[in-house]
């Protein structure tokens, strides 16, 4: 009967957890304070389904389909059709239907493919959760928790479901997700009436909230759907969907265009009829006309290659959490990174232990005391050290290795820890209150020693002499903590919390000594930050390590030569805005800065008109990363960090950086492909039969040929482009595609190919019909041609830099694909005897096929010539 059970089990989450004790909610759930056994957890996995609050909700397909038909180019069509079918043009009718669901099923398509390439996203960030099975800590992924879970809950966390806490230390969690409440909950376990509404609820934590201070244990009451988040919505940490300045620049235009066509298509149906035309025959051809000046097509290009583009940089470990970063960060011009992780592998060793007192006993002691301030869980301690599988924070991670390999085990303090105060870069310290059942209460300190020391009882020259020596191992490229302790004598068992402490507490420490690591850079680094650099883009170290660690990095990395390149927080606290401002250009290093002053710096860069990336992985650092143009998360980094987050960099690599910027110029350099193939096609088909119009010339191409080319020949090869990325390197100077829609450039080859190749066509028209030879015959040639160099158009529009000759114009498929249909359909037309009834074409004799190849190159040509006058001018 696992169904009854099922029920009877979904009965139990619905209690009122908050008004429970937390140990009535350990027997309501039937676990206990050691948590689940893995057989138990995996059983009710079976039983609740797995915790996807990632998952991220797709637009369902039939909503895609139909989308495609709320166009309003597609209504016209329609309405075109009904009246068509009224009128009695059975042929007319028919085609234009099939405009329509050819339009309809490309739109989908392409809008589908998009979609995928947007779901599979969310499946590269994971979330894992520190929890409590057969009484042991482990660190798995958040999907796999049950109800019943013990969790530990650490400051910057994503909350991974509903849970009732049973202990916390400063917890303070960001509801804002879930409530809007903006500012932070202080949480504890003090159990609450039944009344409570969901935002009072402080004995609880709740799913997809954020916890931004503190740190706790909690039971999982519920998970996935039967959270409160889970209730109201299922997109947590995943992609934000709303559309871009650029996407939405583009349906402007669009929309205009459309505005436009119709108008034209109203006067030119009025001066059709008064010139003694049919009115059906008028009709259509009018339709006709104002469908091919409608760009219908490019907003869903558009998406694609943002969505295609998005897919690509995800393969290369750069997942774009909202939309609009794909396409600002082939703009980017500044990159503010941080060093530890990003820079260095982060695989950091321990090299030196240097106690206060220089005796070699007090190593151990030393080693233990800084043990007391980690928060470190190793999976598999019956191996050797060198073998641990550890989860943490990575300098406490590496401190523990150090340490074990040194012979002092972790174990240590965790009696006698009271109470803790974890890191946070704003502090640049972690400190933890020692009770010993014998003996005083203890406080001890692990961080900045420079900042460390400006607390300790130390006479002032031995704290110059100790700051030089700090700055010495520095400058070698050592990442230095101190130790500090102080005794507490009366005040034994006083809290540690953020408040109180600082001014009390933080006073009179007895500096115990230095522990030094190293740190190693990442190979490829170096090379990374020149080649962005060859690409318009400065990288600056904004660091909240010692000025001498980072300066040594920055040597090593070429990112300064002389002097005068490096300013730590200090130095900022005493700049003025404009002094530091003129200093702006020349600074590649910014030491022992606080969060705060990160997004200060992100601020003025951003005033000097520098679109910036900034990376981030602390809690503090949201506010930086969100106001960045590029906020990068490490995916080391706190969950808080990635959910302000533009782009998350899974393995923290600072050269994924760089490839995101490089896919963002690819993405650019696609996008402007496009315009330019859409605006010219546009302008193409206006000039051809307005200009024989105005010229009183039977129409060249009629109204279904011009449909034919508006969605075979002109929609297929832009699909292609979005898959387009060998043609192009990456170019020059970052481009703001919003600023610069049609730029220079760009007006320029739209101009040569869509209005110079449409005049040489229409003047081979006029000609033609002057000499003797017979009209269906021109017109069949002329409407050949016109579609062959469309398609054509599309090789050379593969680069808007190089020269065709420099690339294989074939090594795009997708693009041969379109190419190649388009070709067959227009060959079709011309020598299948039922498409020449319906098209009223003829089949061209050979020497005729022969000329419409030569035109085909015309836009060719004309693309190559615009190109090749940008290149020349530099
Ligand atoms: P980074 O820019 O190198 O990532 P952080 O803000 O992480 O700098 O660290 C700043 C300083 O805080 C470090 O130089 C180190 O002295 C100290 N520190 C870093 N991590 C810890 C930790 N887990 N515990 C205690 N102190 C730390
Ligand atoms: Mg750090």
């Amino acid at each position: 009967m696992p169904q009854q059970r099922q029920q009877l089990t979904r009965a139990i989450l619905n209690q009122p957890f908050w008004t429970l004790t937390p140990e009535e909610t350990l027997t309501a759930l039937t676990t206990s304070s050691e948590g689940l056994s893995t057989d138990e957890a995996a059983k009710r996995r079976a039983m609740f389904g797995e915790n996807v609050l990632n998952e991220h909700a797709r637009t369902p397909r039939l909503h895609v389909l139909l989308n495609q038909f709320r166009s309003p180019l597609i209504l016209i069509l329609i309405v075109a059709g009904v009246i068509t079918a009224f009128l009695g043009e059975r042929i007319e009718t028919a085609a234009i239907f099939t405009a329509v669901v050819i339009n309809a099923a490309l739109g989908f398509y392409q809008e589908n493919k998009a979609e995928n390439a947007l779901e599979l996203l969310t499946a590269y960030v994971r979330t894992f959760t520190r929890v409590r099975r057969d009484g042991r800590e482990v660190e798995i992924d958040a999907s796999w928790l049950v109800p019943g879970d013990i969790i530990r809950i650490r400051q910057g966390d994503r909350i991974p479901a509903d849970a009732r806490l049973v202990f916390t230390n400063n917890l303070e969690v960001d509801e804002s997700p879930l409530t809007g409440e903006s500012l932070p909950i202080a949480k504890d376990p003090k159990p609450l009436h039944a009344s409570a509404s969901l935002p009072e609820r402080t004995s609880m934590v709740f799913a997809g909230t954020l916890s931004v201070q503190g740190f706790a244990d909690a039971i999982v009451v519920a998970t996935d759907a039967d959270t409160e988040f889970g209730k109201i919505a299922r997109l947590v940490g995943g992609m934000e969907r709303e559309e871009t300045p650029l996407q939405l620049a583009i349906k402007t235009l669009a929309r205009w265009i459309s505005a436009a066509a119709v108008v034209l298509a109203v006067g030119l149906f009025a001066l059709g009829i008064s010139a003694g035309y049919g009115a059906a025959e008028m009709f259509v051809m009018t339709v006709a006309v104002a469908v091919s000046a409608v760009p219908e097509g490019l907003p869903i290009a558009l998406t694609v290659v943002l969505a295609i583009g998005v897919q690509r940089l995800a393969a290369k470990k750069g997942v774009v959490r909202k939309l609009l970063a794909a396409e600002t960060l082939g703009s980017t011009t500044l990159i503010l990174t941080d060093k530890t992780g990003t820079l260095t592998q982060a695989n950091m060793e321990l090299v030196r232990v240097l106690p206060q007192d220089g005796a070699a006993a007090s190593e151990h002691r030393l080693l233990r005391l800084a043990l007391a301030n980690t928060d470190v869980i190793v999976e598999n301690p019956g191996d050797t050290p060198e073998e641990w599988k550890m989860f943490g924070r990575p300098l406490e991670v590496a401190l523990t290795r150090g340490a074990a390999k040194r012979g002092v085990m972790p174990t240590h303090h965790k009696e006698a820890m009271r109470d803790r105060l974890p890191f946070t870069s704003e502090r640049k310290f972690s400190a933890v209150l020692l009770a010993p059942a014998e003996g005083p209460s203890q406080l001890v300190f692990l961080g900045a020693p420079d900042i460390l020391l400006r607390h300790t009882t130390l006479p002032e020259h031995e704290r110059i002499a100790l700051a030089e020596h700090i700055n010495t191992l520095a400058l070698n490229g050592e990442r230095v903590l101190g130790v500090a302790t102080r005794i507490l004598e009366a005040e034994g068992d006083k809290r540690l919390s953020p408040s109180s402490f600082s001014a009390t507490m933080l006073a009179h420490l007895t500096f115990e000594g230095l522990i030094a690591f190293r740190d190693p850079l990442r190979p490829t680094v170096k090379d990374a930050i020149r080649r962005v650099a060859n690409a318009g883009v400065r990288t600056v170290i904004v660091t909240g390590d010692h000025r001498g660690t980072a300066e040594a990095v920055a040597r090593e990395l070429g990112l300064i030569e002389g002097s005068n390149a490096v300013l730590d927080g200090e130095d900022l606290q005493h700049l003025t805005p404009s002094e530091l401002a003129s200093r702006a250009k020349q600074i590649s290093v910014y030491a022992r800065v606080t969060p705060e002053q990160k997004m200060m710096l992100v601020q003025m860069y951003r005033r000097q008109g520098e679109v910036v990336a900034v990376t981030g992985d602390g809690i503090n650092d949201a506010p930086a990363l969100k106001e960045a143009d590029i906020g990068v998360a490490v995916g080391s980094g706190t969950d808080v960090a990635k959910s302000a987050a533009d782009l998350i960099i899974l393995d923290d690599n600072f050269e994924t950086i760089v490839a995101a910027i490089e896919e963002g110029r690819r993405i650019v350099e696609n996008i402007r492909k496009i315009i330019v193939y859409f605006f010219s096609g546009i302008l193409d088909e206006l000039i051809l039969v307005g200009g024989s119009f105005l010229a009183g010339f039977a129409l060249p191409i009629n109204a279904l040929q011009i449909l034919f080319i508006n969605f075979i020949s002109d929609s297929l090869p832009a699909v292609a482009f979005a898959f387009e990325h060998r043609a192009d390197g990456t170019s020059a100077k970052p481009k703001n595609i919003r600023r610069h829609m049609f730029d220079k450039k760009i007006r320029f080859l739209i101009l040569t190919t869509g209005v110079l190749t449409s005049l040489a066509l229409f003047l081979l028209y006029a000609i033609l019909l002057r000499l003797d030879v017979a009209e269906d015959v021109v017109r069949t040639f002329i409407f050949a041609s016109f579609s062959t160099y469309t398609l054509f158009l599309a090789f050379a529009l593969r680069s808007l830099e190089k020269s065709i000759f420099s690339y294989n114009p074939f090594s795009n498929h997708y693009l041969n694909i379109g190419v190649g249909v388009g070709i067959a359909l227009t060959l079709a037309m011309l020598y299948i005897p039922a498409a020449n009834g319906i098209f009223h074409t003829v089949p061209l004799p050979l020497p005729w096929l022969l000329g419409v190849f030569v035109v085909g190159l015309l836009n060719i040509t004309a693309a190559e010539l615009g190109k090749w006058l940008f290149r020349r001018e530099g």
